[in-house]
């Protein structure tokens, strides 16, 4: 299991990337000065590295991160765009 970013980081407020700061695995990605963090719509957590520690939760201003089983349902799908993101990164 790992935490999951959702829909209100790629809204008004979003991709302030806070998270990535403080997380243990650098496992938030893009950050800021990172090829590519222009064009994505939001921040991805890879689900590989993530060791579910709960701390960028509280830093997330517009409440978009959740731990994998509690993502509310009409965000199912960024289950797959967080992998995706780091899929296609490599
Ligand atoms: Fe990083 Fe912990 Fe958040 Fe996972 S839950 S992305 S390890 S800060």
């Amino acid at each position: 299991m790992a935490h999951v970013i959702t829909e209100p980081c790629a809204g008004p407020g979003g991709k302030v990337v806070a998270c990535a700061a403080v997380c243990p695995v650098d496992c938030i990605h893009p950050k800021k000065d990172e090829a590519g963090f222009d064009q994505v719509k939001h921040l991805s957590i890879d689900a590989g590295t993530c060791i579910d520690c709960g701390l960028c939760v509280d830093e997330c201003p517009v409440k978009a991160i959740f731990p994998e089983a509690s993502v509310p349902g009409e965000w199912n799908q960024y289950i797959q765009l967080n992998a995706d993101y780091y899929k296609n990164r490599g």
